[in-house]
This record gives C-alpha cells, sequence and structure tokens, in this order.
C-alpha cells in the first residue's frame, strides 16, 4: 500500500537517498537478529504503560509486564469478547477500558461481526507505527529494481464514507484515516512517494471524480510513470475497466488541457489543472491504442516505462492474477505488504518473487506477536480447522514469533499498542523462512472466508441464513431448495456472487423470473454491510446471479468430488467452490440464470447509530 507525498516539496540540499536506505536496510536487519529481544521489550511497553487499564486490572495481570505471567493470566480472545467494551467506548465513556492513551478514532474493518464492520479502536501515536511500515518498502524494493527514484508511481487511491460514533468518534477505514492525516498529506519530500494522483484526486469523497483524476493525471504523466498499483488486485482492474468505458472522455481533456463538466469538486478541478495542459498527440496516441480490439498489455502500452505492478494478489486476491496478466502483458506483480485495522504486519523481503511464493517478514516492533497452531483437515476441500474458543492448554500452546516452526501454519495473535491484547485476527499464515530470526509467512486465508470479490469477506454462516431468507419467496409456488453452493466470479469486472440452485418442484405453478430476482436481492439486503457498502458505494462488487440448475446435479457434484477421492460417508456439499472443473460442471447444467435487479440497502456507520455523514 503506497502513500503519496506532497508533490511540490523539493529535496532539500542535504537529502541524501543512498543514506537513506542504507539505514532502513540496516533497521531491518537489527530488528530481524534481536527479534526475541524486541518483541519482549514490546510486550513489557504496552503492559507498563496499560497497567492501570480496565481490562488488564479486571483479569488480575496486577502490573506484571513478562511473558509468562501475561500468557497465565489473559484470555485469548475474538473480537465478539470484547465487543462490550467496544461499545462502552464508541457510546462516550471515556475512561481507560482498554488503553491508557486517548482513543483517537474507530477503524472499521473489512471483517464483520453481526452483519457490521468490526471496530478497531486506535491512539494517535499508531499513525507513526504505520508510516514505519511504509517507509521500509522503497528502500527494500529499490534493492531489486533500480532507479525508482527517478520517476512516478500511479497508484489508484480512495478514501472511503465516515461516520460517527454516538459518542462522537470517528469510525471509518484504516486507509481513508492514513490518507486524511498529516503524516499522509504533509510527507516531506521523498523520490519514492512521487505520485501522479495529486492529494486532492485522492481524498475526493466521490468515487467517480477520484478515479476520472487520477487516471486523467496517470495519463498525462505517462511517461513518468515506472510502477502503477492500487492496494488490492481488484482494486486495479476497476481502474483499468474505467478507462475501458471512459476513455473518449478523458483524451478529450488531454487533447484541449480543460478538465470534463462531471468534476464538480474544485478542489480537484484546481489541482488536475496544475498538471493538465493541451496534449494533441498524447491524445491522439491514447485513441488508438485504447480503440484497438484488444486491450493485452494496455498497461505497458500506455505507461511504457512500467517495470511492476504493485497490488496484493495474495490470499483471496490471487483469483486476480491471469486478468492482471493479461493487462500488464506479464510485468512482474508485486505484493509489498500485509496490514490490517488491527495493526500493520508486516513487508515482503524478496518483492519480485512469484504471486504463489510471497511470504511476508512480521516487524517485530509493530506489535506483540503469537502464534496458535492449526490443524488441517486433509481431503478434497482441506478445510482448516480452528477452535473458536479456547481451552485452557490451548491457550499455554500459543508460541512465540521466534518459536513458529518451518512449515507449520497458525493463526494470528496480537497484543498492540492500542489495546488489544491476545486478539485473533482470524488469518492463518503458513512459515516459509526466516529472516535472521524473524519468521516469514506465506498468507493462507483468513478463516471461515467463504465468498470474496473485494474487500468484502462473506463466511458460510452469513450466506447460509442468506440463503434461508431468500428461499421464503418460492414457498407460494411449492419449491425448495435442494441444494446450493457458491461461487465468485471474477471473469466478469466487476466481480459478482453466483450462487447454484438446486430446486425440488412438488407446485404446477411456474416461477416467473421476478421471483428470482427478488431471491437475489434479499440475499444481497441479508448480506453483511461491507458487501452492500461494496454494490452500492464503490460499484466494486456487480449484482448477484442466482443459477438454477437440472435436478441432479449436485448428485453429480458429489460423485465427481468422490472420484478426487472425497469418503463418501465424510461428503459435504461444499457451500463454495473454486476448482475450475466442479464450476464448469455446474454452469453445464444451469438452466436458467437471474441477475438482481437492484442495488440493496446500505448507509454509513453502524445500523444503531443516527450518524452524521
Ligand atoms: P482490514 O482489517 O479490513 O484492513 O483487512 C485486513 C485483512 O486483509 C487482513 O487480516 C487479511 O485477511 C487481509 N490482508 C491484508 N493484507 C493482505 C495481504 N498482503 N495478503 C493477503 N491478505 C491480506
Amino acid at each position: 500500500m503506497p502513500e503519496a507525498p506532497k508533490n511540490t516539496l523539493k529535496p532539500t540540499a542535504d537529502y541524501n537517498l543512498e543514506l537513506k536506505n542504507k539505514k532502513t536496510l540496516q533497521f531491518i536487519e537489527d530488528v530481524t537478529s534481536n527479534a526475541d529481544e524486541v518483541q519482549k521489550k514490546v510486550l513489557e511497553e504496552i503492559l507498563s504503560r496499560n497497567a492501570h487499564v480496565e481490562y488488564l486490572q479486571t483479569r488480575g495481570l496486577n502490573g506484571h509486564t513478562d511473558r509468562e505471567t501475561f500468557k497465565k493470566t489473559m484470555p485469548v480472545i475474538t473480537y465478539e469478547d470484547i465487543q462490550p467494551h467496544i461499545d462502552r467506548i464508541a457510546n462516550g465513556d471515556t475512561s481507560p477500558i482498554l488503553s491508557s492513551n486517548a482513543i483517537s478514532e474507530f477503524l472499521t474493518s473489512s471483517g464483520t461481526s453481526g452483519g457490521e464492520r468490526k471496530m478497531m479502536p486506535t491512539i494517535e501515536e499508531e499513525l507513526g507505527r504505520r508510516s514505519l511500515l511504509y517507509s521500509l518498502l522503497m528502500p527494500v524494493m529499490s534493492q531489486f529494481v533500480p532507479g525508482l527514484d527517478k520517476g512516478k508511481g500511479m497508484y489508484f487511491l480512495f478514501i472511503k464514507s465516515e461516520a460517527k460514533t454516538p459518542g462522537g468518534l470517528v469510525a471509518r477505514p484504516v486507509l481513508t484515516s492514513y490518507y486524511k492525516s498529516t503524516h499522509f498529506k504533509d510527507r516531506p519530500y521523498d523520490p519514492y512517494t512521487n505520485y501522479t494522483s495529486p492529494n486532492e484526486t485522492i481524498l475526493c469523497p466521490d468515487s467517480y471524480q477520484s478515479m476520472y483524476s487520477q487516471m486523467l493525471c496517470g495519463l498525462w504523466q505517462h511517461k513518468e510513470v515506472l510502477r502503477v498499483g492500487a492496494v488490492f488486485a481488484s482494486g486495479f482492474i476497476r481502474a483499468i475497466k474505467f478507462l475501458e468505458k471512459h476513455w473518449r472522455l478523458l483524451c478529450n481533456d488531454i487533447r484541449t488541457g480543460t478538465i470534463d463538466s462531471q468534476i464538480t469538486d474544485q478542489s480537484v478541478r484546481e489541482a488536475v489543472m496544475k498538471i493538465l495542459k493541451p496534449d494533441p498527440k498524447l491524445a491522439d496516441f491514447i485513441e488508438a491504442e485504447c480503440s484497438k480490439d484488444s486491450w493485452q498489455g494496455i498497461i505497458t502500452r500506455l505507461w511504457p516505462n512500467t517495470k511492476y505492478v504493485d497490488v496484493i494478489v495474495t490470499g483471496t486476491m490471487s483469483q486476480y492474477i491471469p486478468t492482471l496478466d493479461y493487462y500488464s502483458n506479464g510485468l512482474p506483480l508485486v505484493c509489498t505488504m500485509y496490514a490490517s485495522s488491527e495493526c500493520y504486519f508486516g513487508v515482503n523481503l524478496n518483492p519480485l518473487c512469484k504471486p504463489s511464493e510471497v511470504s511476508y517478514t512480521l516487524v517485530p516492533t509493530m506489535a506483540y506477536f503469537e502464534f496458535l497452531p492449526v490443524q488441517r483437515n486433509n481431503g478434497v476441500t482441506s478445510s482448516i480447522s480452528v477452535p473458536k474458543t479456547l481451552n485452557e492448554k490451548e491457550q499455554q500452546e500459543l508460541v512465540d514469533l521466534v518459536d513458529v516452526k518451518l512449515g507449520q501454519e497458525y493463526e494470528l495473535v496480537v497484543t498492540t499498542y492500542s489495546g488489544l491484547y491476545r486478539y485473533r485476527v482470524g488469518d492463518v499464515l503458513r512459515v516459509a523462512g526466516f529472516k535472521n530470526n524473524a519468521p516469514q509467512f506465506n498468507f493462507i486465508c483468513r478463516k471461515n472466508v467463504v465468498l470474496c470479490i473485494d474487500s468484502d469477506k462473506t463466511d458460510e454462516v452469513e450466506l447460509q441464513n442468506a440463503v434461508k431468507n431468500a428461499v421464503n419467496h418460492l414457498l407460494p409456488f411449492g419449491a425448495t431448495l435442494a441444494e446450493y453452493t457458491s461461487y465468485a466470479d471474477t471473469t466478469t469486472i466487476p466481480g459478482h456472487y453466483v450462487l447454484y440452485w438446486e430446486l425440488s418442484l412438488n407446485g404446477n405453478t411456474p416461477i416467473p423470473p421476478s421471483v428470482f430476482e427478488d431471491c437475489c436481492l434479499t440475499i444481497e439486503e441479508s448480506l453483511n454491510s461491507v458487501y452492500r457498502q461494496g454494490r452500492v458505494c464503490d460499484k466494486s462488487i456487480g449484482p448477484l446471479e442466482i443459477k438454477v440448475v437440472e435436478p441432479g446435479t449436485f448428485d453429480k457434484l458429489m460423485d465427481y468430488a468422490i472420484s478426487l477421492g472425497a469418503s463418501i460417508n465424510q461428503y459435504k456439499t461444499p457451500r463454495c467452490v473454486k476448482f475450475a472443473p466442479i464450476v464448469e460442471l455446474l454452469n453445464s447444467r444451469a438452466v436458467s440464470s437471474y441477475f438482481s435487479p437492484k442495488c440493496p440497502k446500505w448507509f454509513p456507520g453502524h445500523k444503531q447509530w443516527s450518524n452524521n455523514n
């Protein structure tokens, strides 16, 4: 995840990039060599400064700051365990409940609880820690790709809407918080954070105007662009799709040196007009490239000096690799960092490696990390089993950062400076190697998530409830749902959820298409707020589709799974499919298909708040 500079700032006379890079790389050497000591200190620091907070006191930590007492005394928790505390803070209780520092805002995670975004309390100084992690990325990258200080990065970065809690604290996603902070807006000169997008275009709350203006600036400065990206792969592909739809308007602006009248945000207009000058030749060039039948390699054609695409393609985002390869003609796909609303975790020290080999080195100064061993259930689904609540023995089995074993999978547990203690993040990681004494992890998956297109994360229980609500529409027709499964279809842009339904028809009344469309919409209305925001606000998820399949399709699916080695006794219909031959089997037996006719409802903030947005 990149960061932008104040483009207007110029280097001071004593600016020494080489020295700066050297110092950063030395920092990485130091903290990874002394990983255990650093971790010990981090825990001591967190516990001593928070010794008097209610959460630690009521559990009887009694001011102890050592690992042994901490592990014996403090439970390993999930969001639901601390939700009552979080609700109190959201409702205006300013006493030191979780942290002795004032809670500055809530970071709204894309992970949800009860259909709403989880809210992570944070403190002002965490912004410094996030900045520190960002500052490691380019010195690492520059070891592999020289000369990146000689040009610009074209990154599509966006803010999302924010809400206020009843107690008056702002609640917004972590990147929105970061981009709006002075750490981002007023950064001192750094050649590595020289971006084509002026801050005003990133900070524009209207997603169309923000995308349009960022694309316009990126096209106009096309020769200077050395790297392109967005946070997640899905976001970058959305930008390319936007270009496909709007290149004529964009070319017109470049030709005339003006900005389209749909861009009404004054600060955006002013910032863009500082860059844009009429360039009919460039407009002709872009027009010629964009009107070709094939868009293969469009990135390298329009931005010919691009050396790599900087987007996260690990985890569920790996589904976008073929599309990115197509548009970029196989440029390196670079995953630089691993982070969350709870805490920023680590960096990829070998950024030019293949996406399937990416590993993140957790930076020991960011938080105190522990690891819960995970068992894998072998079989066709190779599902991952992690207990929901942990007994005392299991709580003792958590291992420290330097004690993880090569090849073993773990769930990440963090204790942060902002007031999370032994908190289960929900991500499963596998130890891929070590940098000095610090382990490097492959990102395996987020627990329980079955469907994901963008930042949405839908789990099996949410899907099941949503389907249950929808099938009520079928009752008047004497139809019931015999079986179902789902698929995240990313061949469309934006991608969308597909549900395969096999029906038992008992009545004779035909079911009109509008009833299935109502089913689609009911499912969307029942899904979590991150999904609905993606549909409504960001348009990052397309309308949900139901494909009705022939009777007997799910028996065929079972036969197929058994032919691949699944046990007949233990076979359960997978509620989500990914394996291409299975998707093909389902598609070949689809008899009709229906889409959600409109967007579901979505409001910023939790449903129980009246927000002041
Ligand atoms: P959020 O709390 O909404 O910022 O989402 C954080 C989650 O996004 C993490 O816990 C991961 O599940 C996922 N995530 C973040 N960075 C990466 C990455 N580099 N690769 C795969 N998943 C990631």
